[in-house]
């Protein structure tokens, strides 16, 4: 079968040929992949920024964001069955014993470093033809969300964020009296800091969880971002034209910023017009640059001064994917035009020079496969 993978240690990116993996366990399950979406990491994975091969092996097959269909399941699994429609988990318990977030099902929380994660540390991904996994690491998605369902990966970053987002707001003492209401945006300004796939996808679980929702990026021509914004019900300001202090008056208290361009500068920046009580988010991971000046002193005092929370997350834990499921549902009765504009091209395999080595353009990218 065909596979995309990358050859580090000869800087190679390359379409291989692989045998078809089998179906060895009771728990396993064998999906044809339909489709896989290409992100940062990837392209990162693919620069040789990023990215480890299985042990013992000169490459590794890229993809993480996928879709598949099942073909044939093991003896023991119970919850999927043949044609079944299929989002599978990236990430892989580290194996030791003490650490209480991979034997608490919580990798996404791995303390030791030594978990592994589909098409990018040390296991083969999705960009390929068919994929064996384990049961519990699949998340079955309706068969009506099928244009969409690759999208569910990079949501679940959002959906972990803002779960993470409500139990820190639970410290402020009227939230955690108010009962379930108090858990949702309830009209709060949240500020999305990027408009790429992560940060439109944040943005839409925002909004249809009821904070008032700025998106806050560079405009990009020829995408006409306000547009697709405006149709799920948030804002578009150009950051050419509003400094942060101006978003900051215009907005009022800033109770929620959702990092997801990667890009510390800014990022630190929008910092420092941070609200009270506020939270900001970090979902990107930035590349290697030179060092940024930034003013450390006001972010310390605003942090303290102001009861700030700084939050990192990376995604994610099974209620995530299913929150992810679910939400993607909803937003597809809500906003399908905008959901559906948020893939901008689809691609055939062979096409992954085009897709992964030069510029990117777009939104959203997918191979299609099956
Ligand atoms: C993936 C995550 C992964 C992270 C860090 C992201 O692109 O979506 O699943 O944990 O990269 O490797």
């Amino acid at each position: 079968m065909k596979a995309v993978a990358v050859f580090p240690a000869t800087r190679d990116v390359k379409l291989i040929d692989r045998p078809e993996p089998r179906i060895t366990s009771p728990s396993a399950v064998r999906l044809r992949m339909l489709e896989v979406g290409v992100c940062g990491t990837d392209r990162e994975i693919t620069a040789f920024q990023y990215g480890t091969p299985p042990s013992g092996e000169d490459h590794l097959v890229i993809g993480h964001e996928s879709l598949g269909e099942v073909s044939d399941v093991g003896a023991a699994v119970t919850r999927l069955r043949r044609g079944d429609l299929v989002v599978t988990m990236v990430r892989r318990p580290c194996p030791h014993a003490t650490c209480k977030a991979c034997r608490a099902g919580r990798q996404d929380f791995c303390y030791t470093g030594d978990f592994s994660e589909r098409g990018i540390k040390a296991e083969h991904g999705f960009l390929t033809e068919w994929v064996v996994d384990d049961e519990r690491y699949m998340h079955r998605v309706p068969a009506e969300l099928r244009e969409v369902a690759v999208l569910v990966e990079p949501l679940t970053i959002a959906e972990k964020a803002l779960e993470q987002v409500r139990e820190v707001q639970q410290r402020l003492p009227w939230a955690r009296s108010a009962g379930p209401s108090a858990r949702n945006g309830n009209g709060r300004q949240a500020v999305v800091l990027g408009a790429g796939p992560v940060g439109l996808l944040g943005a839409m679980t925002l909004v249809a969880a009821g904070f008032a929702t700025t998106v806050y990026s560079r405009s990009s021509v020829p995408h006409d971002k306000q547009a697709l914004v405006g149709l799920f019900g948030a804002r578009y300001i150009a950051t050419e034209t509003r400094t942060m202090a101006q978003l900051a008056a215009e907005l009022g208290n800033i109770d929620l910023v959702y990092e997801a361009s990667g890009a510390s500068k800014v990022a630190f920046d929008l910092m420092e017009v941070l609200g009270t009580n506020g939270v900001f988010v970090f979902t990107g991971v930035p590349g290697r640059k030179a060092p940024i000046e930034l003013d450390a002193d006001l972010i310390m005092r605003n942090l303290v001064l102001s009861n700030q929370v700084v939050l990192g997350t990376v995604n994610a834990g099974s209620n995530a994917y299913e929150a992810a499921i679910r939400d993607l549902g909803e937003f597809m009765k809500r906003w399908p035009e905008a959901v559906r504009r948020l893939i901008t091209g689809r691609f055939p395999i062979t096409g992954y020079r085009d897709l992964l080595l030069r510029k990117s353009v777009g939104i959203k990218s997918v191979f299609t496969i099956g």
